[in-house]
C-alpha cells in the first residue's frame, strides 16, 4: 500500500467505516469460531453460530474475554497456527501475569501502517528523523513504531533503551544524528530534560520539535512541562500489543482508533451494558483483520469514552477520550477512590523534577509517604499538600524532599501501593531504608 492510500484511509466517510466493519466482523466471527478455541468455547457456551453475528450491535450477544483468558492459555485465542511470524509479550507487573501475543506476517504489516497513520496523526511526516526510545525486544512497541515510521517513509535512529538517561542526551546532542521527533515514555523526557538542564544544557535548544509519548497516562501538568522544557509539540499515543494503536492529532484532545482494523465499544464494567456516547466506561475491543492472537470482546481494563467521529481535524474515526485511568491502577486511600494519574497531575503543577509516593498501612490505617526531588521548601511542601488534598481528597503522612530517585520498574512508577504484592516492593523498601538513615 502506498503513503498516500494508508493516510487517505484516515477519512473514510462513517458509513463506509461501519459497512467494513460489519463485513470484517462476519469473516472473523467465523474465522474465530473455526480456528480458535477460546472464542469457539465462548460463542458455544451461549449457543451463538458465527452467522448469528451480522451487525456490529450483534457482537453484544458475545461473552467477553480477558487477559486471563489469554495469560491462562496464550494458543487458544489464536487462529491461524499454521503461518505465525513471531511473538511479543507484555509485561506481568499488573498482577495478572505475563500475555503473550502472537502475530502472523500480515498482522504485522497491519500493525505497521496502523502505527504509520498513528505518526501522521501526531503530525510526523516522511521529512523527520525519529528517535525511537522505546525498547525493542519482547515488548511489542519498539519495534512496531519502527516499522510505522519506516511506512511513513521517515529516517530512524534505533535507539532503544539505553544504559543511561546521558546517553540518550548525547544522541540527541550529536551533530551528525539531529533527530526532530521523539517517540517513547513521556517521563523520559522529563528526566533527561531535568539531567540536562541541570548540567547547564538547554533541552528547548535541541533539534526535537515533536514527540510522540505513549505508554502511561499523561497528565496535562505532565505534557506542559515536557512541551516547556524541549520547546516542541508533544502528542499521546495508547495502544495494547492485543489490539493495535491509536494516537491524538492537531486537536490533542482523545486519539483516532484505527475503526477499519477494530471495534471498540464503553461497557459499564460491573452491568456489562453499554454507556452512552461521551460516557466513560472499561473500553472493549474486537480486533478485524489479525488471524494470530484474537481479540473478540476483549476487556482492556483501560477506563474512557468514545467521543465520536466528528473531529475538526477531518479523520472520521471514531475519537476516544484521553486515558487517565488503568481500572486495575485505581486505589482506595483513606476510603477515597484514586488513580495514579490524579496524583502525578497535581504534583507535576509545582516545580518538581520528580517524586515518589509510597501507599502502605500502619496499624489498619492507610499511610501516605512523599518523596520530592525539588529544593528543600516550606513553601512548596504546604502548596503540594493543599493541591493532593484538593485533587486526591487525603493529607500525605510526610512529604520529603531528596536529592535521587530510584526508578521503579521499567516504567518507573511514581506511585506505589505497597499494600499489593509486587516484586517491585522491595526496590522501594530499599529506597525508603536508604532515607532513613
Ligand atoms: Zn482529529
Amino acid at each position: 500500500m502506498d503513503l498516500k492510500e494508508f493516510i487517505q484511509m484516515q477519512y473514510m466517510k462513517p458509513d463506509e467505516i461501519i459497512k467494513l466493519q460489519e463485513k470484517r466482523l462476519r469473516k472473523i466471527i467465523r474465522f474465530a469460531y473455526d480456528n480458535a478455541k477460546l472464542y469457539h468455547d465462548k460463542l458455544k457456551s451461549v449457543n451463538l453460530k458465527p452467522e448469528d453475528i451480522k451487525k456490529v450491535e450483534d457482537l453484544r450477544k458475545i461473552p467477553f474475554s480477558s487477559k486471563e483468558d489469554i495469560v491462562k492459555d496464550p494458543f487458544g485465542a489464536v487462529g491461524d497456527k499454521k503461518n505465525l511470524y513471531k511473538l511479543h509479550t507484555t509485561s506481568g507487573t499488573s498482577g495478572k501475569g505475563e500475555t503473550i501475543v502472537y502475530f502472523t506476517y500480515n498482522d504485522w504489516e497491519h500493525y505497521a501502517i496502523q502505527n504509520a497513520r498513528c505518526l501522521n496523526s501526531a503530525g510526523f511526516t516522511k521529512d523527520d528523523i525519529v528517535y525511537n526510545a522505546t525498547p525493542y525486544g519482547m515488548f511489542f512497541a519498539g519495534q512496531v513504531l519502527h516499522d510505522g515510521a519506516k511506512v511513513l517513509g521517515a529516517f530512524i535512529i534505533p535507539a532503544s533503551t539505553l544504559k543511561t538517561g546521558w546517553a540518550h542526551i548525547n544522541n540527541i546532542k550529536n551533530p551528525f544524528f539531529k533527530p526532530t521527533a521523539f517517540v517513547g515514555l513521556p517521563q523520559y523526557l522529563l528526566r533527561w530534560g531535568h539531567t540536562y538542564i541541570a548540567a547547564g544544557g538547554e533541552p528547548s535548544k535541541s533539534t526535537l520539535k515533536k514527540a510522540y509519548v505513549l505508554g502511561e497516562p499523561v497528565p496535562p501538568t505532565v505534557r506542559e512541562k515536557i512541551e516547556q522544557m524541549w520547546g516542541l509539540d508533544c502528542r499521546i499515543g495508547y495502544g495494547l500489543s492485543e489490539i493495535g494503536a491509536s494516537a491524538e492529532c492537531d486537536e490533542k484532545n482523545g486519539y483516532h482508533w484505527c475503526e477499519d482494523e477494530v471495534i471498540v465499544e464503553v461497557i459499564d464494567p460491573k452491568t456489562g451494558e453499554p454507556v452512552e456516547e461521551d460516557e466513560k466506561g472499561e473500553l472493549v475491543y474486537t480486533t478485524l483483520t489479525k488471524t494470530g492472537t484474537l481479540a473478540i470482546r476483549y476487556k482492556s481494563g483501560d477506563e474512557s469514552a468514545i467521543l465520536g467521529r466528528d473531529c475538526p481535524c477531518g479523520r472520521t474515526h471514531a475519537k476516544l477520550r484521553l486515558i487517565e485511568t488503568r481500572l486495575d491502577d485505581l486505589m482506595k486511600v483513606k476510603g477515597t477512590l484514586v488513580s495514579p494519574y490524579t496524583i502525578e497531575h497535581a504534583m507535576f503543577a509545582h516545580d518538581i523534577k520528580g517524586f515518589l509516593c509510597v501507599i502502605d498501612k500502619e496499624k489498619d490505617s492507610d499511610v501516605i509517604r512523599i518523596y520530592v526531588k525539588a529544593k528543600e521548601s516550606n513553601t512548596l511542601q504546604n502548596q503540594l499538600i493543599s493541591e493532593i488534598k484538593t485533587t486526591a481528597s487525603f493529607s500525605p503522612t510526610f512529604i520529603k524532599f531528596i536529592k535521587d530517585l530510584p526508578q521503579i520498574g521499567r516504567k518507573g512508577k511514581r506511585v506505589v501501593d505497597l499494600r499489593k504484592e509486587s516484586p517491585l516492593n522491595k526496590l522501594v523498601y530499599e529506597f525508603e531504608d536508604s532515607v532513613s538513615k
